[in-house]
This record gives C-alpha cells, sequence and structure tokens, in this order.
C-alpha cells in the first residue's frame, strides 16, 4: 500500500468546506464591513444604502461561483491522479515480471543460466571462491518420448525443488542451466571431500523414484565438478570444466560424479583432434597400402602381397594399424577406408605382372553387411582388377556377429573367383563348422605358432595341415622370420604347407619400393 491510499478518506471534504466557510466569511465581511471602507478609503463613489437582500443575494452568487471553480478542477485533478495511481502500478507490475522472468527458470522457478553466470563471474571477479556441480539427467529423453512433455516437465519441476534441498542444506544455489541440464553452485570453498559427499548424495537422491504419476525406469544423474581454486578462473572455464567432467562420467556409464582432471581433457582434446586428423586422412586417401610379400612353398617365389594399411604422418613417421583401425572402427569408418585402400592397391598392382594377387583384410562388419559383395564386385570392375587376382581375408570374429550374411557373402565371391582366407587361424573360435560350411579357400595359421621357442607348437600346426589337406583348402603360414632359418621354411614345404609370409620374405612396404618383386623381368627368389 502507498501513502496515498492511506490517506483520510474525509480530507478533500473537510479542505472543500474550509475553503468554502472562507469564501463565505470574506463574502459577508466584504458585502458587509470592507466594501464601504475600500470605496471610501479610495475616494469611489458609493450607494451605503443598499439593501441587505442584495447584499446576501452577491455573497450566494460568489460562493457558487468559488463552489463551481474550485469543485471541477478538483474533480479534474483526482482523476488525473488516480489515472496516474493505476498506470504506475501496472508498470510496476510488468517491471517485477520482466525481473522474474529475467532472473528464474520459468519451469522451475529456479535461478537461470544467465544469473548463475553473472554471480559466478561477480564472485570470481573479486577473487572469492566457486565450485560448480553440473548436473545431467539421464534417460531423461526417455522420459520425453514415452510419456510426453508435459510428463518431462513434471518430472524436471520433481528435480528441481529435489536439487534446492540439497542446495539450501548444503549452503549452496540451485539452477536450471537448460533442459535436463542443472547446477549446484557454492559460493563457499569446501574441500574436495565435501564437494565428493555432496556429488554422491544428489546422485543417490535424483535417482529415487519419482513421487510424480510418470515412472521412468532409470532416471538417474551424472554429475561433473569444477572448482575456481584448482581448475578455472573465469566463468564459461568453470562451466566449461564441470561440462567435461559430466561427459567423463557419461562415458563411464552415468549415475556418477567426477572431479574435472586436466590430464584426462587432454587425452579427450588429443583423441578429438585424431578422430578429425583420421577423417581427414580417409577422405584423402593419406591412409594407403603397404605391400608384405606371400611367396608360394617350396619355391618360395612371390606370388601376391597382404594389403596393410598405414598412415604416414607430417612429421615423417607411419602409424601402424593397432593406432588408428580401432579409432575407424569407433567412428565406423573402417569402410571408407577399405574402400580407399582397395583403390589404391589395385591401381598399383595394375602395373605389376598379372600374376600377382592382392589379399585385403575385411572387418567383421563389412563381411556381415548385405551390400558387400556387391559394393566390392563393383569397384573391383572400376579399377579393371580381374576377380582371380583379389583376395579377402577375414577373421572367425566376423563369422560370429551374423553368420548366415557372412556364408551367402562368401558364397558369392567365391562364385565371382575372389578367394577368402581365414586370417589368425588357432587363436579364435577355430570351429571346424565355419571351415566346412563356408566358401574359405585358405587358412592363414597365426604367426604366434611360429614365436621363438614354441617348437611345442609344430604338431598342432601339422594338424592343422592335415586338416586342411582333408578339407582341400589352401594354407598360409604367418611370421617366418630371419631366424626360423634354415629349418622352417623346408619343414613346412615338406608339411605340405601352399604359402608363407613373414619378415624373412618381406617386411611390409609402399609399392613405390616393391619393384625388385612385381616386375619379372627383376623377379627374383625371395629368401
Ligand atoms: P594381420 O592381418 O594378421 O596382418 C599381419 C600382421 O603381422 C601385420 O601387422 C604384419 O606387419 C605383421 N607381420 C608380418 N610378418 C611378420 C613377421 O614375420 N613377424 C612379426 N612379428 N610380424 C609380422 P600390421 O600391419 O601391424 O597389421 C596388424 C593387423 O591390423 C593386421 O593383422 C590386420 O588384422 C589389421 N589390419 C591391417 N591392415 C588392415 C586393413 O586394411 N583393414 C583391416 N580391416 N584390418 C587391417
Ligand atoms: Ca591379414
Ligand atoms: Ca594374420
Amino acid at each position: 500500500m502507498t501513502d496515498l491510499h492511506r490517506r483520510n478518506p474525509y480530507r478533500l471534504p473537510v479542505l472543500l468546506l474550509i475553503a468554502l466557510s472562507t469564501v463565505v466569511g470574506l463574502s459577508i465581511l466584504w458585502e458587509f464591513r470592507l466594501e464601504a471602507w475600500v470605496m471610501h478609503w479610495l475616494a469611489l463613489p458609493y450607494d451605503a444604502d443598499f439593501e441587505d437582500a442584495e447584499r446576501w443575494r452577491f455573497v450566494l452568487t460568489a460562493t457558487g461561483f468559488s463552489l463551481i471553480s474550485m469543485l471541477i478542477p478538483t474533480i479534474m485533478l483526482r482523476r488525473l491522479i488516480a489515472n496516474t495511481r493505476s498506470s504506475y502500478r501496472r508498470l510496476k507490475q510488468a517491471q517485477a515480471k520482466t525481473e522474474t522472468l529475467a532472473t528464474y527458470d520459468s519451469l522451475s522457478g529456479l535461478i537461470n543460466r544467465r544469473i548463475f553466470m553473472e554471480m559466478v563471474r561477480n564472485q570470481l571477479g573479486l577473487k572469492r571462491p566457486a565450485a560448480v556441480m553440473l548436473i545431467d539427467l539421464d534417460h531423461f529423453k526417455a522420459v520425453n518420448d514415452q510419456h510426453g512433455h508435459a510428463a518431462g516437465d513434471i518430472v524436471l519441476v520433481e528435480i528441481a525443488r529435489r536439487l534446492e534441498a540439497i542446495a539450501d542444506d548444503n549452503g549452496g544455489v540451485a539452477v536450471r542451466l537448460g533442459g535436463d541440464e542443472f547446477c549446484l553452485l557454492f559460493l563457499k570453498f569446501k574441500h574436495q571431500t565435501e564437494l565428493g559427499q555432496i556429488a554422491e548424495a544428489a546422485v543417490f537422491q535424483l535417482s529415487a523414484p519419482l513421487s510424480s504419476a510418470v515412472e521412468p525406469s532409470a532416471l538417474g544423474a551424472t554429475i561433473g565438478i569444477s572448482r575456481s581454486w584448482t581448475d578455472a578462473q573465469d566463468a564459461s572455464a568453470l562451466l566449461h570444466c564441470a561440462d567435461t567432467a559430466m561427459y567423463r562420467g557419461k562415458k563411464d556409464g552415468r549415475s556418477t560424479y567426477n572431479f574435472y582432471d586436466s590430464e584426462y581433457e587432454k587425452q579427450r582434446r588429443a583423441q578429438a583432434d585424431l578422430e578429425l586428423a583420421l577423417r581427414r586422412a580417409v577422405e584423402a586417401d593419406e591412409i594407403v597400402p603397404f605391400f608384405q610379400p606371400i611367396v608360394a612353398l617350396p619355391s618360395q617365389e612371390v606370388v601376391g602381397f597382404e594389403v596393410l594399411a598405414r598412415w604416414p604422418k607430417p612429421d615423417g613417421s607411419t602409424a601402424a594399424p593397432a593406432d588408428f583401425i580401432p579409432v575407424l572402427e569407433r567412428l565406423g569408418l573402417i569402410p571408407a577406408m577399405t574402400r580407399s585402400l582397395i583403390k589404391q592397391a589395385c591401381r598399383a598392382a595394375n602395373r605389376w605382372d598379372d600374376h600377382l594377387r592382392l589379399s585385403m583384410n575385411v572387418s567383421a562388419g563389412m563381411v556381415t553387411d548385405a551390400l558387400f559383395p556387391d559394393q566390392l564386385l563393383e569397384q573391383l570392375r572400376q579399377e579393371h582388377f580381374a576377380f582371380h587376382r583379389f583376395e579377402v581375408e577375414i577373421t572367425e570374429e566376423a563369422l560370429v556377429g551374423n553368420l548366415e550374411v557372412a556364408r551367402q557373402n562368401l558364397s558369392k565371391l567365391h562364385e565371382h573367383g575372389i578367394t577368402v582366407a581365414l586370417d589368425d587361424f588357432g587363436i579364435g573360435y577355430s570351429s571346424l563348422y565355419h571351415l566346412t560350411r563356408l566358401s574359405i579357400d585358405k587358412i592363414k595359421i597365426d604367426r604366434s605358432f611360429f614365436e621363438p621357442g614354441q617348437t611345442d607348437h609344430l604338431p598342432m600346426v601339422e594338424a592343422i595341415l592335415g586338416m586342411a589337406r582333408s578339407l582341400k583348402m589352401q594354407v598360409t603360414a604367418e611370421g617366418v622370420e630371419e631366424f626360423h632359418l634354415p629349418h622352417l621354411p623346408s619343414w613346412l614345404a615338406n608339411s605340405g604347407c601352399n604359402y608363407a609370409q613373414g619378415y624373412l620374405y618381406g617386411r611390409p612396404k609402399p609399392a613405390s619400393s616393391l619393384f625388385c618383386y612385381t616386375h619379372s623381368s627383376f623377379a627374383q627368389q625371395a629368401g
């Protein structure tokens, strides 16, 4: 209530009455006393014989006019004041509403992002501590998807109330940053242990069943914590640190909390850089094929090459598949890389003697993709590369996923003259079922069978060779090295092994270094 509202309601009539009485009094005084005296004093002619009735009429007229001249402006003034007052009230209300909207999130009633940033900025500007606990709900999208946005809003409001309670208990401020992202802000120094305890309690409390009708099965929260005294000194950076810590929790399986860790951030950035560089490398055919010779036994003549992916770096080093294949796998870029390698390898091999074959490693995902055979055949046609010069190397892992599609794909390739080799044989599932039911032409015995000091593995190699012979499959021994000389190559040849591959015959090399193998005029027997 304003002062204006509290004023005495009789004030105006009383004032009017006083004014009126004054006018009447003054008129009477004038008519009956002062007029004669003033006229006389001014030496003006004056008729003192006026009748009293005349005088009273003058008093009444003067009073009437005065009354009217006072009432009309008073009424107008009152109206004006009333209008001004209500406009002022409306302005104040609008102002208050704007302020509320600018400060609080309209759904949850919590402080909004803008004010949160302002609070942190002020705090840090005064060189005072701030800790940010960024909270992202787990599986909230499922609530919206399954129950609709209205239900989602109810859940957000309930979560907001819980956060408010946690903030009140721990001297913090609850904030809604937007969507299902909330924050607890602490503007006093808190020890790491205490922050950890608050975060742990928050994870627990936010995962508790909701009282609202909506009952999502697995709502939870993942929290990232950053502190001005260790992590960042400006508001945006502090929030970013909390976000990084939160993201780590999301990757680690959610419903957990993490403090910001600059070392982890560095690794994550390096990983992101690597991913970007790899995307570009695949697109620009910068992942190149290296070729490792495969020799026939017993002649030890080079009959073909296994294509092995390499990534030459700007610093002159060359990355091996173990450094980038898993990343490409995660990014879903293995098919793109394989396509690029096939293109480059075929173009190189088309310049070689045409008895030389190419062996290409094909990932599990590709072998079990129904589109794979046609895409491969089409690419080989485009590159004018004869199907019978091409081999795919698959691992048994590829056969576990979707055996039926793999079986159909391999049959199709086989029908077109492309051979199929089962790679790393002997260390995986090695199911006889795979060997007998699938179009497999060749087994590559894993190089671990020929590691130094593993002579007790040779009986197993013998058994594999015997089995392959009965199944009419060919065999390549992998990992034949210098130190195996002179016995292993001849032992393998005598035991019926068809091919050998390993450092003894050559390391993987770029196409430009293969001239001595690939042109018959220079062809030599390796080993
Ligand atoms: P892998 O198919 O078993 O390839 C043979 C690996 O053994 C190659 O390693 C080769 O350099 C190495 N090697 C060959 N001879 C010897 C030897 O005498 N001694 C020893 N110690 N090692 C030898 P690399 O090139 O590092 O390739 C590793 C794996 O990466 C390959 O194993 C293959 O599974 C995968 N890979 C390579 N290139 C590709 C590709 O283009 N596509 C796919 N999907 N996988 C690939
Ligand atoms: Ca291979
Ligand atoms: Ca192998």
